[in-house]
């Protein structure tokens, strides 16, 4: 794996914080110019989070070793492409559509993006994705169930692209607790090349405290940690990461109810003669095709409802992204919508 890390960053001689250099903790902490007022405050964070990296090895399994956790998973897209891309060399590969934070990190990195469009169906396909390497790509990203789309990739695909690519795979897995399936986790082991990305944004419903993980071979992880910012997990985001890593049963119910939702969601926008279709969904929101879906987006956003307009997108044209909501908001969608339809009578 070190052979595809950048020269500059293998090299690299990181940071070592006050806290690197003296991890226990009954001590007179003289080392780090902190104010000795304000306690708990006042202190700077772990580094290496170490506490709440065994909670999650505790619930997961996963080794520590094997975890980096960022400021978001937003943080850990940008360390991957600054790891292993040399700007105005190396090149990365997206699906078109889909989540666009790859896109925009490579670019703010001067890195080439190439992007290789889903079949019509949303499917994925290793032989267009193999056409578009070539010998500077470094990081092929693959967001399954993907955004905007709402579905799984096939497994075997995905597998085809990890065993072919000499190069980091990275599968984000943001929805996977919506989707019934365990992911790529237990393939972790198989594959010293890959990535998986995990957030506390979606399923954990955590989104504010900004926390995501990086899971991989601990090359990687190592990579990660030595050029990221010393003390960029807060105190107060590992402390409520913690507190809610034991409510895991109240996240399994709040996964169940929004699924359960999801559902009832879909057959419902189904029965309007505005929508076109709406995708199956392996994830919290759905994408729904619709009649003149600005004017649509416009008539919701006027009654304070907000959705996400998705018609510029490659593959989504005439699309509209909803996210789950309670019951009752889903009820005012729908509501709205058979308002929109009495009004412009199709
Ligand atoms: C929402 C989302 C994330 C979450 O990013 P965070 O920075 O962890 O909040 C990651 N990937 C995808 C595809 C998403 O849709």
């Amino acid at each position: 794996m070190e052979k595809y890390i950048r020269k500059n960053i293998r090299e690299l001689i990181p940071y070592s914080s006050a806290r690197d250099e003296y991890k226990g903790e009954n001590a007179i902490f003289l080392d780090a110019n902190e104010n000795p007022y304000n306690r708990p405050y006042n202190r700077y964070p772990d580094p290496l989070q170490t506490k709440l990296k065994e909670k999650i090895r505790l619930q997961n399994g996963i080794n520590p070793e094997n975890i980096f956790l960022g400021n978001g998973s937003d943080e850990a897209i940008d360390l991957l492409i600054r790891i292993f891309c040399n700007p105005g060399i190396n090149n990365i590969i997206v699906t078109d559509p889909t989540y666009g934070m790859y896109e925009v990190c490579a670019r703010i990195n001067d890195v080439e993006v190439r992007k290789v469009s889903l079949n019509n169906d949303f499917s994925l396909d290793p032989g267009k994705i193999f056409e578009a390497v070539n010998e500077e790509s470094r990081l092929i990203f693959l967001c399954s169930p993907n955004n905007p789309t709402s579905n799984l990739l096939s497994e075997s695909a995905i597998k085809k692209i990890i065993e072919g690519f000499n190069g980091i795979v990275v599968i984000d897995e943001a929805y996977i607790d919506f989707s019934g399936t365990n992911g790529w986790l237990p393939m972790l082991p198989d594959y010293s090349n890959l990535v998986i990305l995990r957030t506390f944004s979606k399923a954990w419903g955590l989104a504010g405290i900004r926390l995501g993980m990086a899971i991989a071979d601990k090359e990687i992880i190592k990579a990660l940690n030595k050029i990221k910012y010393p003390y960029n997990v807060n105190i107060l985001t590992q402390a409520i990461a913690i507190k809610y890593l034991d409510k895991v049963e109240r996240k399994e119910k709040l996964i169940k109810a929004i699924i359960k939702e999801r559902n009832i969601l879909q057959k419902k926008l189904e029965s309007f003669k505005i929508v076109q279709k709406v995708y199956p969904s392996d994830a919290n929101f759905l994408l729904i095709r619709i009649n003149q879906p600005l004017k649509v987006f416009n008539f919701l956003k006027d009654h304070k409802l907000i959705v996400r307009d998705r018609s510029r997108v490659t593959l989504c044209d005439n699309c509209l992204r909803i996210t789950v909501g309670t019951k009752k908001e889903n009820k005012e969608l729908l509501n709205l919508l058979k308002e929109y339809e009495k009004k412009f009578p199709q």
